[in-house]
This record gives C-alpha cells, sequence and structure tokens, in this order.
C-alpha cells in the first residue's frame, strides 16, 4: 500500500512539472511543442528495417518459410533500435523508473515506425494478429504503479487497430530481473515456469500472429520462455517485439 501511495504521488508531481514545464525536452532540456521528447531528440534514434532470426540474429525474408534450424519457440525477433543510442537509453531509463509516463507514446510511436518498415502487417489479415504484452509479476507492477510493456502495446494496438489482450500470459512467479544475472544458464533457471495461461485463455491463442512486447531483450530467456508457454495452444507464428537489446 505505501508504495501505491508513494507511486500516486509521483504521478501527481510528474502532471505537475509536465503543465508548469510542458516544453522542456527530458533528454537535451531544449524547449519542444513535442514534449517529453523533441522531434530533434526522436530523430536521432535510428529505427532498424527487418526482422531477425533470434537463433541466427540474420535478417528473415520470408514469413512464411521456416528459418534455419530454429527449433525455439520464438520465431522472429524486431528489435525497434540500440540500446548504445543514448536518447533511447535515457527515454527508457525515465520511463520505467522515474515514471515519465508520458514516454510511453513517443516510445511506442518508434516501435510503430519500425514495424510500418518491416511491413509485417502485409504478411496477414489485421484480425490474425494479436499483441501481448511481457506481463510484470502483481507484486512488481503495483510497485511500479504500472507495465511499461503493456503501455507500449496498448500504443501500438491503437495505432494500427490490432487485437490485444493483457490477460492471456500472468506471471506467477517475481524472479529477479534478468540483468542482474550475468550465466545464461542461470538466466534460463531464472525464468523457468514464471508464466501462466488462464484455461479460459487458451483459445485465443490459436492459428495466431503472436506479437510478444517488452521494452528491453537481454538474453531472451524471458521472451522465450513466454512464447513457450503460448506455443502448446498452437498460434501460427510468435514474434518478439522490443524496443532495444540490452
Ligand atoms: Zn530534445
Ligand atoms: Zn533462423
Amino acid at each position: 500500500m505505501p508504495y501505491r501511495f508513494f507511486n500516486f504521488l509521483i504521478l501527481i508531481w510528474n502532471f505537475f512539472l509536465e503543465t508548469i514545464f510542458p516544453w522542456q525536452c527530458c533528454f537535451c532540456k531544449e524547449e519542444t511543442h513535442h514534449y517529453p521528447l523533441c522531434q530533434t531528440c526522436k530523430n536521432n534514434i535510428p529505427i532498424n528495417s527487418f526482422f531477425i532470426c533470434p537463433t541466427r540474429k540474420k535478417r528473415i525474408f520470408n514469413f512464411s518459410k521456416d528459418c534455419c534450424l530454429n527449433k525455439k519457440p520464438l520465431y522472429a525477433l524486431g528489435i525497434t533500435s540500440s540500446y548504445k543510442n543514448p536518447v533511447l537509453k535515457k527515454a527508457i531509463h525515465l520511463f520505467k523508473y522515474q515514471q515519465i509516463i508520458s514516454l510511453q507514446k513517443p516510445l511506442a510511436d518508434l516501435m510503430i515506425k519500425f514495424l510500418e518498415k518491416t511491413k509485417l502487417y502485409s504478411i496477414t489479415k489485421k484480425e490474425n494478429f494479436l499483441l501481448i504484452p511481457i506481463p510484470l509479476h502483481d507484486k512488481k507492477k503495483k510497485k511500479r504503479g504500472f507495465n511499461q510493456s503493456e503501455l507500449l502495446t496498448k500504443n501500438i494496438a491503437l495505432h494500427f487497430s490490432l487485437n490485444y489482450n493483457l490477460e492471456i500470459l500472468i506471471r506467477i512467479k517475481n524472479n529477479p530481473p534478468q540483468a542482474k544475472i550475468t550465466d545464461i544458464n542461470e538466466r534460463e533457471k531464472n525464468v523457468k515456469d514464471i508464466f501462466r495461461i488462464p484455461p479460459t485463455k487458451t483459445t485465443f491463442i490459436k492459428n495466431k500472429w503472436i506479437i510478444l512486447i517488452d521494452d528491453v531483450y537481454t538474453s531472451g530467456a524471458t521472451m522465450q520462455e513466454a512464447a513457450k508457454v503460448l506455443k502448446k495452444y498452437g498460434p501460427k507464428k510468435i514474434i518478439g517485439l522490443v524496443l532495444a537489446k540490452g
């Protein structure tokens, strides 16, 4: 409860700041009509133009073909931009840890631009896509006040009029953050069995092109684990989409 109250105060404070200083870009501090990120800073974030195979890390040209020997549940991965880009790195940090929630819009815009560039929507009908954010554990979501991946998902879904669902994938274990673990095997262990799908939701998955959305991709263990659980219910393909690779 105290966390919630604290978060609420931060939200009010951010809202107050945004009202008083609506013109300050959160990165360069220049005046802008595009708060929280000015157009110059936003344009300085490069956008990738293709999906890669999470196993080979090579470009995927044809979504109707099986890629290489990729036997992992995640078929393709879209990395919108680079974490080395200082604007993006700071924006993600401010969004997640300083609760500048209004950054959801410019950050989602980057993912939207990526999806437009890759022409993913040209491979199947809109209604065949289903966007699912990587969930946070309830305790963590309450502590932070929101799930950044949910906010990104909603913005993208709204832009393209795509279906999304926040109740299909549930995080049942509050595991430590992957970024704090360096060993790849330990990372896999850390995410083992952390997700569950409620029995009433499994029918939503069949034959869908699932797009799993997260902010940052670390080793991929979390996304693969989520894809593994979803794959049991017969989706057409599972594709990952993130802002950057950490
Ligand atoms: Zn700026
Ligand atoms: Zn491959």
